[in-house]
């Protein structure tokens, strides 16, 4: 065998809170969490299949006390503890530079402070991003950003998101570009550097989505699927990973 990784794995720890805000719930701002039960079972279930992957976490948890022993729990294990925004709002695009270094700054400090890891990795909530985020990022000292979700289906999911969620008109027009357009799906799959116009280089990671036909088989997805028919997310999930073998991604 080869020393050369098959695969990355990262999971962003979204908790209760973030999920119920983009919905639009009431109760969000007391910041519900779950960490201290999310935690101990990602660790457990990640070292019985004997991996280290990077967890993306949001500057809002990492700044309070409670959810410092969960979360530094998760660097303690050999993990890599990525930057996942400090207000997890998933339309990062429309943040100016200045929000957007303010964001970032916010959410390393605490993450280090909760993890005694500095997060050299990005990624933003509901994939959202920027020229300028990458720039911002560049400049950080960051050696990736893991924003990019080539698909076709971004409209589609938007539609099933507003289909579902309860939204102001004023929150509605915040979330209009959430999960990108179609053209996101000619984006590449395998990791590339960007040329900002800084004059910076920053490797890009994607989030991987299913080669040739770009659908995603990110964890919420294949959740969503399993709603219909676990075997159906399992064969599906099977395919996405084969087409990966079978194209080098
Ligand atoms: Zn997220």
């Amino acid at each position: 065998m080869s020393g050369r990784p098959l695969a990355s794995v990262s999971l962003d720890v979204d908790n209760l809170w973030s999920y119920m805000k983009t919905h639009g719930d009431a109760g969000w701002e007391a910041r519900p969490s779950y960490l201290d039960v999310f935690c101990p079972a990602a660790l457990e279930s990640l070292s019985r299949l004997n991996l280290r992957i990077t967890f993306f976490l949001v500057g809002v948890d990492a700044e309070r006390e409670d959810n410092h022993a969960p979360l530094r729990s998760l660097a303690a294990a050999g993990h890599e503890i990525g930057n996942h925004s400090h207000e997890h709002e998933p339309w990062l695009h429309l943040y100016t530079r200045e929000q957007l270094e303010h964001e970032i700054a916010t959410a390393e400090a605490s993450i280090e402070r909760a993890t005694g890891q500095l997060p050299r990795g990005f990624r933003g909530p509901g994939f959202s991003w920027s020229p300028t985020l990458l720039e911002v990022l560049a400049a950080r000292g960051y050696l990736y950003d893991a924003s990019t979700f080539p698909t076709y289906l971004g409209p589609l999911a938007r539609a099933y998101y507003f289909w579902t969620a309860k939204l102001s008109r004023a929150e509605r027009e915040k979330r209009k570009a959430l999960f990108g357009d179609f053209r996101e799906g000619f984006r590449p799959l395998k990791p590339y550097h960007w040329r900002l116009g800084s004059g910076d280089r920053l490797l890009e990671i994607p989030v991987t989505t299913m080669p040739v036909l770009k659908a995603p088989f990110h964890l919420s997805y294949l959740l969503f699927l399993s709603r219909y028919s676990e075997g159906l997310m399992m064969a599906y999930l099977r395919t996405a990973i084969a087409l990966c073998r079978a194209t080098g991604v």
